[in-house]
């Protein structure tokens, strides 16, 4: 029935009685199928295989945009962490400077002790 047949099919091929149609031809194997019925069961087929191959398309399309979403809100995420890494980064360096800060003064703090402490012991001695 699906057979694909050749493009030199004619209507009663295997006929050797020389009828001009099945009614008259008595010719075992002869095949009087009209070639239109070969040619639209051809494409038939071509338009299952196009159908099929549109509906795998659609869904490996599906499939990529699923990804690509996926993908946009793994980078989304991954841009708000960043963004927040940023801003942790930014407070941690004004502590750090506040830090520093503190450290300058206490030092400052300390040579004006050192320098006490000194003068005081060249004065005793
Ligand atoms: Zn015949």
């Amino acid at each position: 029935m699906n057979e694909i047949i050749t493009e030199d099919y004619y209507e009663g091929a295997g006929c050797t009685c020389y009828a001009s149609s099945a009614n008259e031809c008595g010719c075992e194997g002869a095949d009087w199928t009209p070639k239109e019925v070969y040619d639209l069961r051809g494409e038939v087929m071509a338009l299952k295989a196009l159908a099929e191959s549109t509906a795998n398309l659609a869904k490996s399309l599906k499939a990529e945009r699923d990804e690509a979403r996926d993908a946009i809100v793994g980078w989304e995420n991954k841009w708000k962490c960043a963004i927040d890494m940023a801003a942790r980064a930014e407070l941690e360096r004004e502590d750090a400077k506040d830090l520093a800060q503190q450290m300058s003064e206490s030092n400052q703090v300390l040579q004006a002790e050192v320098r006490d402490y000194r003068k005081k012991e060249r004065a005793t001695s």
